[in-house]
């Protein structure tokens, strides 16, 4: 999950990484009141406040994202103009508010998993600001990369060694040093896999501040985190959502074959032949895929078949079962009575149903599903030919639409 700016700089002020006080407004009106706040306690310095959109993307600056203001009048313009921006197709519906900070330098630092190394890595670079990818093409030399080892983490010396490998000058090594730590800490503790500050900057009084924030939460560790207040409901796809719920691994992609089967390899190699066999129909792809695991019930398959059939893209399935653990039997039954409780539900299935069973119990499973003679049913005896047949009826649905 990644976190809004606004949300990093608010874990980033639990740990003690400095950042310039700020609120977060869904209107023009709300960003001049802040603004306001924070003109009442400046002596009339500008720019008086930086108004930011809240996007999970960066290049915000460079899209016009991100504006000075002078006065709460012009913070309630700047406002005005940002939000509902699109920036590469993230509308904005916040802005951050935060009181402007004097630049006398831009750094870079981040921690990052490094999976490749399988280890965590940090960089560091004296030229932050710009877009990292950047420094690192066009003069790698001034991008330091520090391995960090998960053992011995990230103490002062540890950070003394980043930010001067990054080549930071004298006088802001130690604020910097200091401000690593505790956003290694942020990284541990919070079970990040990404924490990246581009600006970190040195401010005119001598400040080290993170003006930038960007955090990337492991999801996995979701179960012992508090992160309630960072979930986005908007952002997640609502037949996720209910497969979740029902433990089931459910992913939404943009074509129209919807794919069901046992174990992710299984799932996987559908995945591939279906794309493969849609070639020939005009560019057919898998419209998602369900998971429905080893030792898989009736009960399972039918919530799987509702959720995939809730796709409105999807204009044919493909059941795709080599039974191991799970019998299919079992699948079989649940394909009947998933399809009994979706007519039960008020919502019966339109779709062709391609199944293709083989192993655990195949013979009994083919059986059950011949014998319930189900209309939109079909089941095709290999994995080539299934997946075929499933993209030629998607392919007739799309076409005949
Ligand atoms: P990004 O473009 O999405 O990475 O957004 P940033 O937060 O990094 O902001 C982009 C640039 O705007 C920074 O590199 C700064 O140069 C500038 N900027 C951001 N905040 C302030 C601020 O408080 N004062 C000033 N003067 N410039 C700022
Ligand atoms: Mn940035």
């Amino acid at each position: 999950m990644d976190l809004f700016e606004y949300q990093a700089k608010e874990l980033f002020a639990e740990y003690g990484v400095p950042i310039p006080r700020g609120k977060v407004a869904a209107s023009a009106a709300e960003a001049r009141q802040i603004a306001e706040e924070f003109a009442a306690g400046n002596a009339g310095a500008k720019p008086l406040v930086v108004i930011k959109a809240q996007v999970k993307t960066g290049g915000r600056g460079k899209a016009g994202g991100v504006k000075l203001a002078d006065t709460p009048d012009e913070a309630e313009d700047k406002a005005a103009a940002i939000l509902g921006m699109d920036i590469k197709g993230h509308t904005v519906h916040t802005v951050l508010v935060a009181e402007d900070t004097d630049i006398a330098q831009e750094y870079y630092l981040s921690f990052l998993v490094d999976r490749a190394e399988r280890t965590f890595l940090s960089m560091c670079s004296v030229e932050g600001g710009v877009e990292i990818e950047e420094v690192a093409r066009t003069h790698p030399e001034a991008l330091a990369k520090i391995p960090v080892s998960p053992l011995t983490g990230v103490d002062r010396a540890k950070a003394l060694e980043i930010v001067r490998a990054g080549g930071l000058p004298v006088e802001a090594q130690e604020g910097a040093a200091q401000l690593a730590e505790r956003l290694w800490a942020v990284f541990t503790d919070e079970d990040a896999t990404l924490v990246e500050v581009n600006p970190l900057v040195y401010t005119g009084d001598g400040r080290v501040v993170a003006l930038d924030a960007k955090v990337t939460l492991d999801d996995n560790a979701a179960f012992r985190q508090e992160w309630g207040s960072f979930a986005d409901p908007a952002a997640v796809d609502p037949l996720e959502a209910r497969a979740k719920a029902r433990h089931l691994n459910y992913v939404k992609l943009d074509g129209a074959v919807g794919i069901i089967g046992n174990g992710a390899g299984l799932v996987m190699s559908t995945l591939d032949v279906v794309a493969y066999a849609g070639e020939e129909f005009g560019g057919v792809r898998p419209a998602n895929f369900l998971d429905i695991g080893g030792g898989a019930s009736a009960e399972v398959m039918a919530n799987g078949l509702d959720i995939v059939l809730s796709d409105p893209s999807v204009r044919s399935v493909l059941v795709n079962v080599f039974g191991g653990i799970t019998s299919c039997d079992a699948v079989a039954n649940g394909i009947v009575s998933a399809m009994a409780l979706l007519a039960d539900r008020g919502e019966p299935v339109r779709h062709p149903i391609v199944v293709r069973l083989d192993g655990n119990n195949a013979a009994q499973g083919r059986a059950i599903l011949a014998e319930a003679n189900l209309p939109l049913v079909e089941q095709v005896a290999t994995m080539d030919d299934a997946a075929r047949r499933a993209a030629e009826l998607a392919a007739a649905a799309v076409n005949g639409a």
